[in-house]
Order: structure tokens, then C-alpha cells, then sequence
């Protein structure tokens, strides 16, 4: 499994054959903006509707071919646009030919911005557990901290993918106890420091959660890594 990391909390993963993009915000990202056209991927899965979220979502399934993946209700939008979709709910996930895609909870909200201050809800917010290759992925989506990730890392994790802006997810003190929780052979973390309201330090993150004895690999924007 192939992760490559474009900041806030949009990855690219090459396993077993397929290519999916999760959360993507490449033509918007500050930390490092990338043409949809130039990542080619089979999968789009949005965690929920907000725009650093999804922005690029519509235009990579038309550019690509893409499949979207989202929660009900966004993923009934993205359909009305014309795309093929695949529409999930919390708890439960799809056999695909090659693995298995699960939707997990997250304490957050799903919401387009409207003109005027106002917000269209869509639904529930969401996270992913995507197993494919021998290997396990949870991106978390953004979050609060939850008891139940126990439950999302009860068969092994490979890889947990999680938020420690804080502001609007987990700190870093909550998402320690989130790799506590989740017990992952390794952790990256993500949707910190686009914004000056979700402004952390990964490497203090990183270096609390070695003590503790978790390996936690802080990725760069445009870097990979493989497990
Ligand atoms: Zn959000």
C-alpha cells in the first residue's frame, strides 16, 4: 500500500490495483496545490461536504472516470451531478473486487456554505476503513475524539490517518489517546496548519506519541510513503 500524503487531509492510496483519492483538496490547498488532472485515481471517498473536503471531488470522477464514495445524502448530490457513485452509511461498508471499503462514525457536521452565512446540511460526517492487499487504512475524517475508535482498530490497523488541528477536530492530547484507542502499527496526522486557527506542531505530536511508544511518521505534502 502506496500512501501519498498532499496536505490538510488529502491522500492519495495505490493498493492492490486501484487508486483512491480520500478527502480531496488539491486546486484549493495551500500547502501544495496540485492539478486534479495530473492524479489519476479510480475512487474519490469524501469523509463529509465541507469544501476542504470535497472541493475537487466532482472534477477528479469527471476527469478520471472516478467512482465518489461519500455518506448518503452528499453522495446522492454528487449523483444528481452525474457521477457514479457509491453511497454508505456509518457501520456499514461494500466487498469491491479488490477489498473492502467500511464507514465509521465521526463527531463532527456535513454542510455546503450558501450565500449569506447560511449552511445546506448533508448528512452525517464519516470516516474510512478501507482494507485492500493484505493491509488497513482508517482515515478518520475530522473528529472528535471518540471511545469507539477502539472498536475501528479491533482487527489490526496498518495505518490510522487522523486529524490534531484541533479547533474543529481532536487536538493533539485527544489524538494521542486516539492512537491509544486505535493501537495502529503507525500514525500519520493530518488537517493541521492550512488554516492559522488549526495552526500544531506534528513533530511535538510526533514526539509525545514515541514516548509513549507509537510510531507516527509526520508526512510532507507531495510525499509517499509505503507499508
Ligand atoms: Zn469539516
Amino acid at each position: 500500500m502506496k500512501i501519498t500524503y498532499f496536505g490538510h487531509s488529502c491522500f492519495l492510496v495505490e493498493v492492490a490495483g486501484v487508486r483512491l483519492v480520500l478527502d480531496p483538496y488539491l486546486s484549493e490547498n495551500p500547502h501544495d496545490v496540485v492539478d486534479p488532472a495530473s492524479v489519476p485515481c479510480d475512487f474519490v471517498l469524501c469523509t463529509h461536504a465541507h469544501e476542504d473536503h470535497t472541493c475537487d471531488a466532482l472534477e477528479l470522477s469527471r476527469l478520471h472516470q472516478a467512482t465518489l464514495v461519500a455518506p448518503y445524502e452528499l453522495a446522492e448530490y454528487f449523483a444528481a451531478q452525474g457521477a457514479t457513485t457509491i453511497d454508505l452509511m456509518p457501520g456499514g461498508g461494500i466487498a469491491l473486487p479488490w477489498g473492502r471499503l467500511d464507514m465509521t462514525p465521526a463527531i463532527h457536521s456535513s454542510s455546503f456554505e450558501l450565500p449569506g452565512g447560511l449552511n445546506q446540511p448533508m448528512g452525517v460526517a464519516s470516516g474510512y476503513l478501507l482494507r485492500a492487499g493484505g493491509r488497513s487504512l482508517y482515515h478518520a475524517g475530522d473528529t472528535a475524539l471518540f471511545s469507539d475508535m477502539r472498536l475501528i482498530g479491533r482487527h489490526g490497523l496498518d495505518v490510522a490517518l487522523l486529524p490534531i488541528g484541533d479547533r474543529y477536530t481532536m487536538g493533539p492530547a485527544d489524538a494521542l489517546e486516539a492512537i491509544a484507542l486505535l493501537q495502529p502499527k503507525l500514525t500519520v496526522p493530518m488537517h493541521y496548519n492550512t488554516t492559522a486557527k488549526i495552526r500544531t506542531d506534528p513533530n511535538a505530536f510526533a514526539a509525545e506519541a514515541t514516548r509513549a511508544g507509537h510510531a507516527v511518521k509526520v508526512m510532507q505534502p507531495g510525499e509517499s510513503l509505503t507499508v
